[in-house]
């Protein structure tokens, strides 16, 4: 017997959000053959926000997604908003200039109000967006200094006036823990249920009309004389152009396969406890905010109603791995002690896509098709403000896009290699952060 196709041999384990998420409707297969301006490839928010951002312009998209839409990173992230990429605003100034700086920091925010504009626009209550702040907690005073310094340059340079800095008291009153020397607190960022404000924009989109289908893998993607012709199992797309939003997952099938070699996969992997007693749910994370440490592999904690969800590195390669987990949860308790008897009730993880350039990247490959992948880790608030911007290249329009420029994307050199080196470079933060530096 041939083994499964990769699209459905994949399936993702039951998180607390899928465990809790409100229905989406029935999204059928596409059957037979059919014509778009635009064909989207994947329903994640990348996908989703193209195809509300595209029928805002007049245009008729079309989405195809392999699975379900969320089924991959957009349904099982941990729904921490943050207006930041994985490299630092100082160091974006240092090598690109601080014009350069000013413009990805209003590209960050801007990205974390195009959810909330998204959230309001469709009413996605279920999404119980929070803009309540996040607490970068210090383990060590050396990367204390960093954040402050951080912090300090962002008021001096950009006008910031999100974040403040924390002593080691305060963070112990924010978090509920004192296993960190001091913090930075952004008051921008904020918190959601990621699969339901998937689901929302699922269904507002569908509800004017826009078609999406389930379970429809595009297989292959030809470039004809004037656009280009998507094969699914059950039918055809004509379209304009194409949109790939597939990420980390682009590796599902041949059609969008070759954008995989930009991305470096990366597992990440998320707990959740069973609820908390309300004595215990009191001495935890108390401000109920979001928090993250700032060691190098970095992992991160939120409350979410009366449990606690925490995340991290996850297994390497394909598959999870309970010591991943028992991993995590031995983290959990080294900073809640108090936690040390609560069972976990889920536990789950997905891929993010790291790029050389530690940004992502969107916009046209060639003059048919257009991209935008590449969250870094980042990307809930980042992936749905790409829609917006693919959808202006879509209309032929120059949007800046600053560093997030397609142009610069690199394929990971030694691509079969990637995932010993990836294994190799964790293991050496891993020591690093053990041993406290
Ligand atoms: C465990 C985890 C925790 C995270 N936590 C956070 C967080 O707290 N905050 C944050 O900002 N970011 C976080 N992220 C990152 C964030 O979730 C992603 O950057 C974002 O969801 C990417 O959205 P997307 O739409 O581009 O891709 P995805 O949501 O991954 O969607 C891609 C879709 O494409 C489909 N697909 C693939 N190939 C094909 C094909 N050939 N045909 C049709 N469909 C196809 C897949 O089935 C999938 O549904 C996390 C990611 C993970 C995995």
């Amino acid at each position: 017997m041939n083994p499964a196709p990769a699209w459905q041999s994949l399936e993702a384990a039951p998180s607390l959000w899928s465990a809790t998420a409100a229905p989406l409707r029935e999204l059928p297969p596409l059957k037979g053959d059919t014509q778009a301006d635009v064909a989207i490839i994947g329903a994640g928010y990348t996908g989703l926000s193209a195809a509300h951002h595209l029928a805002e312009s007049g245009l008729a998209p079309i989405v195809l997604e392999a699975n379900r839409p969320g089924w991959g990173a957009s349904g099982r992230n941990g729904g921490v908003i943050t207006a930041k990429f994985r490299v630092s605003f100082p160091a974006i100034a240092a090598a690109h200039g601080k014009p350069m700086a000013r413009r990805m920091y209003d590209i960050a925010i801007e990205a974390t109000d195009i959810v909330a504009e998204l959230v309001s626009l469709y009413g996605i209550e279920a999404a119980q967006l929070t803009r309540s702040g996040q607490v970068k907690a210090a383990h060590n005073h050396e990367t204390l200094a960093y954040a402050v310094k951080e912090a300090e340059w962002l008021r001096a340079e950009l006008g910031d006036t999100t974040m403040s800095v924390l002593d080691a008291g305060q963070v112990r009153e924010e978090t509920g823990s004192s296993g960190f020397v001091g913090g930075v607190l952004n008051a921008g960022s904020g918190g959601i249920h990621p699969l339901n404000y998937l689901h929302g924009l699922a269904e507002g989109v569908v509800s004017r009309g826009i078609q999406v289908h389930a379970g429809t893998p595009a297989l292959r993607l030809r470039r004809e004389r004037d656009g280009v012709l998507i094969e699914t199992p059950g039918g055809t797309v004509r379209a304009k152009q194409a949109i790939i939003a597939t990420n980390s997952y682009s590796d599902l099938t041949p059609a969008t396969r070759d954008y995989q070699s930009t991305l470096i996969p990366f597992r990440s992997a998320i707990i959740a406890t069973e609820p908390l007693s309300p004595n215990l749910a009191a001495s935890v994370m108390p401000t109920r905010r979001t928090y993250t440490e700032t060691k190098r592999m970095m992992r991160w904690f939120r409350m979410v109603d009366d449990r606690v969800i925490f995340g991290g590195r996850g297994a390497f390669g394909k598959a999870d791995s309970p010591a991943a987990f028992r991993a995590l949860q031995k983290a959990m308790v080294g900073i809640f002690p108090q936690l040390a008897d609560v069972p976990l009730a889920y536990r789950w993880s997905g891929l993010v896509a790291m790029t050389l350039d530690s940004v992502p990247h969107v916009g046209p490959v060639d003059d048919r098709v257009m991209v935008a992948m590449g969250y870094n880790g980042a990307g809930v608030a980042m992936s749905s403000l790409m829609g917006r911007y693919l959808a202006a290249f879509a209309r032929g329009e120059q949007p800046d896009v600053g560093l997030l420029d397609a142009a610069r994307m690199r394929r990971v050199p030694f691509y079969p290699l990637r995932e010993p080196a990836v294994r190799m470079v964790a293991g050496w933060y891993q020591f690093l952060d053990a041993i406290g530096r």
